[in-house]
This record gives C-alpha cells, sequence and structure tokens, in this order.
C-alpha cells in the first residue's frame, strides 16, 4: 500500500465502486446569476439531496460549485464557460467526507430508533455539522452520552455498510427502520450489517469503520423535538485538532494541567470580580478626595491635566455638586480629545443647555445632556490661558 498523504486522490480501494474521473460531452446549459449550470451526456457528480451536500471537484479545470437534480437532469455549476471535450475530476476528500457524515447519520438515527424509539424527522448534513431532528420532546445529558457511546460501538464494530435495489412491492419483506414513500419502481436501501436498513439514495462509506469517529456536541428544542449536532469522522477530527490547540494555549497561559483548567478560569474569574470591587471603591474614595481637594480658581472652572474617563469625570461632578453646592465646570484631557463635563447642583433651575448652546456657537464645544448634566469634547483647541479667561467670561455672562 502506497501512502500519499494526499487526501484528493481516490483509493483503489473505492475504485470498483465509484468512478473519480470521467471524459463526456456537453448535452445542454444555460445561464443565470450564479454562473453556467452544464448538463452532460454522463457525471461522476452526485447532486445535493436528501439533505446531502453535492460533490465538488473541476470540470475542465473549473471548479465545480453546485450539482442539482431537476426530474432527469443533473445540473453542474461553472463559473465559467466550457466546451468539448469534458474532462470531470472529482475531489474525493471533500466526497469521502460526505460519505462517512451520511453513514454517521444513519448509525445515530438508527441507535436512536431502536434504543430510545426516538425516530429520525429530518437530517441536513452541512459542511461540518449533522444536524439530526427526533421525534423526542426532552434529552438529558445522561441520554446523550449513550446515543453517542452506542453510536461510536456501531461504528468499531466494522459492520458492512451496503446498497441493494429492491421493487418497490417488495419492500414489507425488510425491517426498514422507516417507511419509505416513493413511486419508482425499483427503491435503493442501504444496509448496516444486521443493525440497521433504510432507504436512501445517498453516498456512503463501505464500513462503519471508516467513519472514524461520531461526536455530539450540542442538542436544541425545535418544534416539540429535538434537533442534535453532531461531528462524523474527518469533521470530528478536525474539531479535535482545533479543541487541542485551544488547551495546549491554555494550560500554558494557566500554567496548569488539563483537569485543572476549568477551576483555574473559575477563581480567576473570582478574582476579578473581586478586584474590580476593590478597584471601584478606591477609585469612587479617590474621585471624593479629588472633588473635595478641586478648588474652582476665581474663573469658576476646572482644568485637570490628567487624563480621564468620563464616567469618573461625571462621578467626580456629582460629588462636588452635592458637597459644595455649586455648579461644577470640569475639563479634562479625555482618550483623544479635551473634554468637558457640567453638572448644576439638584436646587438649581438654570439649564446648562442654554449655555451648551453658547460655547457651541462661540467655541468648539460639541455636545448634549439635559438641564443639569451636559458633556462632549472641546475640539483640538489646547486649553491655555486665553481659552480659559474667553470661557470663563462667557460662564459670567451666563450669570454664573
Ligand atoms: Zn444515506
Amino acid at each position: 500500500m502506497t501512502i500519499t498523504g494526499n487526501l484528493s486522490t481516490m483509493p483503489a480501494y473505492y475504485q470498483d465502486a465509484y468512478l473519480s474521473e470521467l471524459t463526456t460531452a456537453i448535452r445542454e446549459f444555460r445561464k443565470d446569476d450564479r454562473g453556467i449550470w452544464y448538463v452532460f451526456d454522463d457525471t461522476i457528480f452526485y447532486p445535493r439531496g436528501g439533505g446531502q451536500n453535492s460533490d465538488t471537484g473541476f470540470i475542465n479545470g473549473c471548479r465545480v460549485s453546485d450539482v442539482r437534480k431537476t426530474s432527469d437532469k443533473v445540473w453542474h455549476l461553472l463559473d465559467k464557460q466550457i466546451v468539448n471535450p469534458v474532462q470531470m475530476r472529482l475531489d474525493w476528500e471533500s466526497r469521502y467526507a460526505n460519505m462517512q457524515q451520511h453513514t454517521g447519520q444513519h448509525i445515530i438515527s438508527s441507535v436512536c430508533a431502536k434504543q430510545f424509539d426516538w425516530q429520525t424527522v429530518s437530517v441536513h448534513l452541512g459542511r461540518t455539522e449533522t444536524l439530526i431532528e427526533l421525534e423526542c420532546g426532552t434529552i438529558d445529558e445522561n441520554s446523550l452520552q449513550q446515543v453517542e457511546n452506542y453510536s461510536n460501538e456501531l461504528v468499531r464494530s466494522a459492520e458492512p455498510v451496503s446498497a441493494i435495489f429492491v421493487k418497490r412491492e417488495e419492500l414489507q419483506k425488510y425491517n426498514l427502520r422507516r417507511e419509505i414513500k416513493v413511486t419508482d419502481e425499483m427503491v435503493r436501501l442501504i444496509s448496516i450489517g444486521e443493525a440497521d436498513i433504510t432507504g436512501c439514495g445517498g453516498t456512503h462509506v463501505k464500513n462503519t469503520a471508516e467513519v472514524g469517529i461520531i461526536k455530539l456536541i450540542d442538542y436544541e428544542k425545535i418544534r416539540n423535538h429535538i434537533r442534535l449536532k453532531a461531528l462524523v469522522g474527518n469533521a470530528a477530527y478536525r474539531y479535535f485538532e482545533a479543541l487541542h490547540r485551544q488547551v495546549q494555549s491554555a494550560i500554558r497561559s494557566l500554567s496548569c494541567g488539563i483537569e485543572d483548567i476549568a477551576d483555574n478560569i473559575s477563581s480567576l474569574l473570582e478574582e476579578q470580580k473581586s478586584l474590580k470591587r476593590q478597584l471601584k471603591d478606591i477609585k469612587t474614595r479617590w474621585l471624593n478626595l479629588l472633588s473635595e481637594n478641586l478648588q474652582a480658581d476665581a474663573d469658576r472652572i476646572v482644568i485637570l491635566t490628567d487624563r480621564m474617563e468620563t464616567a469618573d469625570a461625571i462621578q467626580l461632578s456629582a460629588h462636588w455638586v452635592k458637597t459644595k453646592q455649586r455648579p461644577c465646570f470640569l475639563i479634562f484631557p479625555g482618550e483623544k480629545q479635551n473634554q468637558f463635563v457640567f453638572r448644576l447642583p439638584e436646587k438649581d433651575q438654570r439649564d446648562l443647555r442654554e449655555v451648551l448652546k453658547k460655547l457651541s456657537e462661540e467655541f468648539s464645544f460639541r455636545g448634549g445632556g439635559d438641564k443639569k448634566l451636559v458633556q462632549g469634547i472641546i475640539g483640538s483647541r489646547e486649553p491655555d490661558e486665553a481659552f480659559r479667561r474667553n470661557i470663563s467670561d462667557l460662564l459670567q455672562k451666563q450669570g454664573f
């Protein structure tokens, strides 16, 4: 056996069942806003259907982005025009992922039906996630774990997966998992050893062992049913790879073992909560002290030189008006620009919006608020001595 590491090439093991390359010819085509849809004399591409994604691959070097079936025609979507002869090449990695996923879905549906009497209502096989809607009102973690365990047991038991065609009138001879409603003369059945048999037109692996692993990652309530979210085969492997990278990064940051990650995060969050509380207390005390020690000079305004958060300035102004019972006109450097917070004591009946309007007209103040509290930014101008005097004069004219 030669191992190439190239997952896009179909292994010899499958070459009796599927074609990975085909030479054919164009039969018809039509254009729409997604591209050009072609029908060929023959195809190796499986169309979207039965919850399964369509195959991808290349036709004359162009990527096949979608394959759909309408009555007896299979339409292939390309983004460029092509000419005969037509050379098709299947993306085996993507096809094989679909085969694993679809077989995994049969396994999960079979376990749910046989062990729990939960019939499958609908399935959706996404590019990575497998969604299975079950006739089941509620589910608990224990049952979920059991579904996963039984499913992986069936994977490991390496049961053959076979497709057979039977006549419609002979269907009652088979112990089908779910009733089949079809009008076709011949019906395709997929069996998993003695464990399961059901009607399906999709693509599957030859043996359950090829599914590799089934991981149930979540569930949700939907239309009085439960919808399971599963990862199958390669998709599960990629999930574990990503999970492993995250866990490695976490244990390096936390300097702990895998089993201690959750406890470490809980302790850190607790510590953070406590530090936030302490910081808030210290900040309040600092702002109150600052407010008590600041004096509005003869010009009525307090201009701070240290950077301050707007929320802190608002808190400071609240303490100021409460303790001094005088208006607070505070100018301070903010994140990017100089900012202001003006506040009046409760008893003061004047309207700060009038003051702000004047300041906006004559200087570059921009902001808003209500009668008692306004805040905003002061353009790019530095609050130098001349600026201070100008503002002070304006405040005086306004009666402050
Ligand atoms: Zn199937």
